[in-house]
């Protein structure tokens, strides 16, 4: 990604729509600022925030404030200047005419920049509900006459394949696919770019990773939290595999084994995934450990109480809060190969990672000692940034033993600028136009695709969850599920 040039002449209007809500304070406007304090931004940069509910920058500028990552010592003069760059405008979502109001708003601001060409940012932090509306009002009544226009669109993208078809073409009629982005802050972390730049600049690393060397893959997002009442309906509605897995999760997978790209631009990497997305075979419910969270027996705390025991969720309800599935990539390189997504909330830690688990040494010069051993390449996005690889060394001494070792490849050494997250990289890459970390949107229809299946025969034939304890590792069977085909847990 080039740097964007923060003298440029151009203006830019970013608008939130649904500024009052969750992820607008937590994630956004974070990292607007994050960006804005390191000097990222272009100095034409205004933000507009768009919502039903009568917000005032003031009030703003007080709720977001626990989430600022905020040095009080340096940063307080800036921190001023960042709020008269934001302009609060109050609309209600079907309303044409309040998108004409704030394409005035967004015009006067950019009328005192003074220049000729002004660009327009869409980041719709909203409900799926209101989407058709706003696209098609936004498309309307506020695009820029003078410059560009981007559309950014949060997950979840649809709920089936019938349902997405029906975002995708609304989308479609009202934005070009060169104006599009579907977000995925997981594929902006540092770790998985740096897996790219393994595989396509290391001889070493490029050269193994395929079905003869290895063995199992294991793509794992774990939340130590329960879900919490803001999420509840949506949760409950949507479960643990439409929430993590049909977006990022596998969008991960796509990025690991895609062929390599005939340059590294947006057009060439989005067909090798779509290419491989279209490989992945249609898994059944034979491939599916479902599980959801009970009370463990020993807490107290309300808080950890189990899934269906919260005020919010129905107490018949049968949505998974853990899943495992496993799949299978029908091509040459990975043929044979198991891709394991595993996802749940209340289990005992949080992490994000991918466990790529390499074939045994096929020589066994130390007498059975390494025979079981497997070396693994680990990616971990969170909670730290972190690529290592685990190996067998010789223990230090006069005997010739081995002992577990791990070569660390240092993602996380040189951080960028303080509190740079996913959200820091991938706005940026919205304001400069590349494409390269946001679905197409005819892979989020891949994606459906592949399951779609087991999403209809979950809720059609309504299978009873297994259980797992508040905090714990997850059920049992799903590790075993796991090992069946073919990985193995140290
Ligand atoms: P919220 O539920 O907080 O909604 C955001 C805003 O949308 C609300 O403040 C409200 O603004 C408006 N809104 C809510 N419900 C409706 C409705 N039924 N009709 C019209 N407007 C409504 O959502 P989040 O901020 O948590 O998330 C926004 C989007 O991003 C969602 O699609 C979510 O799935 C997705 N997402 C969220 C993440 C998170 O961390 N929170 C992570 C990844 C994706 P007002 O009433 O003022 O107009």
């Amino acid at each position: 990604m080039l740097p964007i040039d923060p003298h440029n002449e151009m203006a830019y209007s970013f608008v939130v729509f649904g500024a009052s809500g969750v992820l607008a304070k937590q994630k956004l406007f974070p990292a607007l600022w994050a960006l804005y304090r390191d000097h990222r931004l272009p100095q034409g940069f205004k933000i507009f925030t768009f919502c039903r509910s009568h917000l005032q920058t003031k009030t703003l500028r007080l709720q977001v404030l626990p989430y600022m990552d905020l040095d009080k010592s340096r940063d307080p003069k800036k921190y001023n200047l960042f709020w008269t760059n934001v302009h609060c405008v109050q609309g209600e979502y079907d309303r044409p005419e309040h998108y004409v109001a704030l394409g005035e708003a967004m015009a006067r601001q950019e009328a005192k920049h003074g220049q000729v060409q002004a660009n327009r940012i869409f980041y719709l932090a909203l409900p799926p509900v209101v989407f058709d509306q706003v696209t098609l009002n936004a498309s309307r009544k506020c695009t820029s006459s003078s410059g560009w226009t981007r559309i950014v669109v949060e997950k979840p993208f649809g709920r089936d394949d019938v349902s997405y078809r029906a975002f995708q073409t609304s989308l479609c009629n009202s934005f070009r696919e060169s104006q599009i982005y579907l977000m995925d802050h997981l594929l902006s972390r540092q770790v998985m770019q740096n897996f790219f730049a393994l595989r396509y600049s290391n001889h070493l690393w490029g050269e193994t990773l395929n079905h003869r060397h290895v063995a199992a893959v294991m793509i794992s997002v774990k939340s130590e939290l329960s879900v919490s009442a803001g999420r509840a309906d949506y949760f409950n509605h949507f479960g643990i595999i439409r929430d993590l897995m049909t977006n990022h999760m596998v969008q991960v997978l796509a990025m690991l084994t895609m062929d390599q790209p005939y340059a590294n631009t947006a057009d060439d990497l989005r067909a090798e995934r779509l290419k491989v997305l279209r490989q992945v075979l249609t898994p059944t419910m034979a491939d599916v450990v479902l599980a959801q969270y009970r009370n463990n027996g020993r807490e107290a705390d309300p808080a950890k109480c189990g899934f269906t025991e919260h005020s919010y969720v129905p107490k018949d309800s049968f949505t998974p809060t853990f899943a495992l599935v496993v799949l299978r990539i029908n091509n040459r390189r990975w043929t044979g190969v198991p891709f394991i997504l595993r996802a749940g909330q209340a289990l005992n830690d949080t992490k994000s990672e991918v466990r790529i688990q390499y074939k045994p040494a096929d020589c066994d010069v130390f007498h059975g000692e390494s025979a079981d051993a497997r070396n693994e390449l680990v990616l971990r996005s969170s909670p730290t940034e972190e690529l290592f690889m685990r190996v067998r060394l010789k223990r230090h001494g006069e005997d010739l033993c081995l002992r577990e070792s791990e070569i660390n490849l240092r993602v996380d050494e040189r951080r960028g600028p303080r509190g740079v997250d996913g959200y820091c990289g991938s706005l940026l890459n919205v304001i400069q136009g590349d494409q390269t970390l946001f679905m197409r949107t005819d892979e989020q229809c891949e994606i459906w695709r592949i399951f779609s299946p087991i999403l209809s025969s979950i809720e059609f034939d309504r299978p009873r969850p297994l259980h797992y304890d508040f905090g714990s590792r997850g059920p049992l069977q799903a590790y075993r599920q796991a090992e069946r085909a073919g990985f193995v847990f140290f």
